[in-house]
C-alpha cells in the first residue's frame, strides 16, 4: 500500500467533521486549453513544457462557445500550459467578449509569454479586450524564482509585469493583475494578507511595480511536483503536513463547488486537479460539455482523491488562492 492510501481517505475525514460536498450553480468555466508550454516549471501539476502536443482544436473551441453562450456563466478562466500558444486564442478572448460583453475573463498568464516575439502585441490585445491577468510569480526575489522556473525567469517577469503597468494593468480598475504565489518546497504558504504587503513593498521599491491582489498556492501532491517529492523522498511527510494541516472551514469555498473544468478536448472535470489526474466528473466515463445541460452540474456529488488534501491544508487553496 502506497504511503497516500494508507491515510485516512479525503471522504472519511469531511464525514467525521459532519461535511459533504457538493456542487452548486456552475459561476465559473475554467478551460485548460493544453499543454504547451514555453517553460518547464518544478511545480508544474500540467506537466506543461515545449514538446507538449495537446492543444485545443477551433473545433472544439467552437463547441465550447455555443454551450457557453446558452449558459449564463459570467467568468471564463483560460489556463494551460501557456493558454495564449493556443492557436485560437485571441478567437477564443473576442468571442467570449461578443457573446457576453460584461464578462469576466482571466488569462492565468506566466508573463515571459508576453515577451516572446511570435507574441508581440500579445499584452496590449489583453488589455483591449480587458482580460484579468493571474501571473505566477513564486517570489520577489531572482534565486527562488529561477530555482522553480528556470534562469531568467525572472528578469523576464519582471520586464513583463513592467509592460503590463504600462498598459494600465494594476492601475485601471478594468484591468486587474493578480499574482500567484506558491512555496518552494514541501511547505503550506505563509499567510496571504501579510505576503502580499511584502511583495507589494519589494515589488514597488526594487522596480516600480505594482499589482492589485497576491493568491498564495498550495503545490498538489501530483504530476511534477509529486515526482519532486519521490525523488526527494519528502512525499510522506509533504501528505503528514496536509492532512494533519486539514481545515473544515476551508470546505465551503472550495473551487470544485463553482467551477466546470474542461480540458483540451473538451472532457469535463471537477477541476484541474482533477483533470491532470483523469478523474472525470461523475467519474465515469469521459463526458464532453456540450454532452450536459448547464443546469447538470448542481447538486451533483465532486469527486475526491487524497490529492484534495492540498486544497484545505492551513488556509485552503484554490485558482483564487487561499479560503479560510
Ligand atoms: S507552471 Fe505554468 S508556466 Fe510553468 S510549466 Fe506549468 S504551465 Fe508552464
Ligand atoms: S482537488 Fe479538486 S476536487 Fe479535490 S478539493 Fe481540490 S478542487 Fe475539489
Amino acid at each position: 500500500m502506497s504511503v497516500v492510501e494508507s491515510r485516512i481517505s479525503f471522504q472519511t475525514l469531511l464525514e467525521a467533521n459532519g461535511l459533504e460536498l457538493k456542487r452548486t450553480k456552475p459561476a465559473n468555466l475554467q478551460l485548460n486549453v493544453g499543454k504547451l508550454c514555453n517553460l518547464t516549471c518544478m511545480h508544474c501539476h500540467v506537466n506543461a513544457g515545449p514538446g507538449r502536443k495537446e492543444i485545443m482544436t477551433l473545433d472544439t473551441l467552437l463547441k465550447i462557445l455555443a454551450w457557453f453562450s446558452s449558459s449564463d456563466i459570467q467568468t471564463v478562466d483560460i489556463t494551460g500550459g501557456a493558454p495564449e500558444m493556443m492557436p485560437g486564442f485571441r478567437f477564443l478572448v473576442e468571442r467570449v467578449r461578443e457573446i457576453r460583453p460584461k464578462a469576466r475573463i482571466i488569462d492565468r498568464c506566466n508573463l515571459t509569454i508576453l515577451l516572446e516575439s511570435e507574441y508581440e502585441g500579445l499584452a496590449a490585445f489583453l488589455a483591449r479586450h480587458r482580460v484579468e491577468i493571474v501571473a505566477s510569480m513564486p517570489c520577489y526575489q531572482p534565486d527562488n524564482v529561477e530555482a522553480q522556473r528556470g534562469n531568467g525567469v525572472f528578469d523576464d517577469s519582471i520586464q513583463a509585469l513592467k509592460l503590463l503597468n504600462d498598459l494600465g494593468y494594476g492601475v485601471d480598475p478594468d484591468l486587474p493583475l493578480n499574482l500567484v504565489y506558491n512555496p518552494l518546497g514541501p511547505s503550506l504558504p505563509p499567510d496571504q494578507a501579510e505576503l502580499e504587503t511584502d511583495y507589494k513593498e519589494a515589488l514597488q521599491d526594487s522596480f516600480g511595480i505594482v499589482f492589485n491582489n497576491l493568491y498564495t498556492i498550495t503545490n498538489m501532491p501530483i504530476a511534477r511536483f509529486l515526482a519532486y517529492l519521490k525523488r526527494e523522498d519528502r512525499l510522506d511527510e509533504y501528505m503528514d503536513l496536509l492532512v494533519g494541516s486539514f481545515n473544515p472551514s476551508s470546505v465551503d469555498s472550495l473551487m470544485c463547488r463553482d467551477t466546470i473544468s474542461v480540458d483540451w478536448r473538451g472532457r469535463v472535470f471537477d477541476c484541474d486537479f482533477n483533470q491532470m489526474l483523469n478523474m472525470p466528473f461523475r467519474g465515469g466515463k469521459d463526458i464532453h460539455l456540450w454532452e450536459l445541460t448547464p443546469d447538470a452540474f448542481e447538486d451533483e456529488s465532486i469527486q475526491l482523491a487524497s490529492h484534495c488534501f492540498g486544497c484545505t491544508a492551513g488556509a485552503g487553496s484554490s485558482c483564487g488562492g487561499s479560503l479560510a
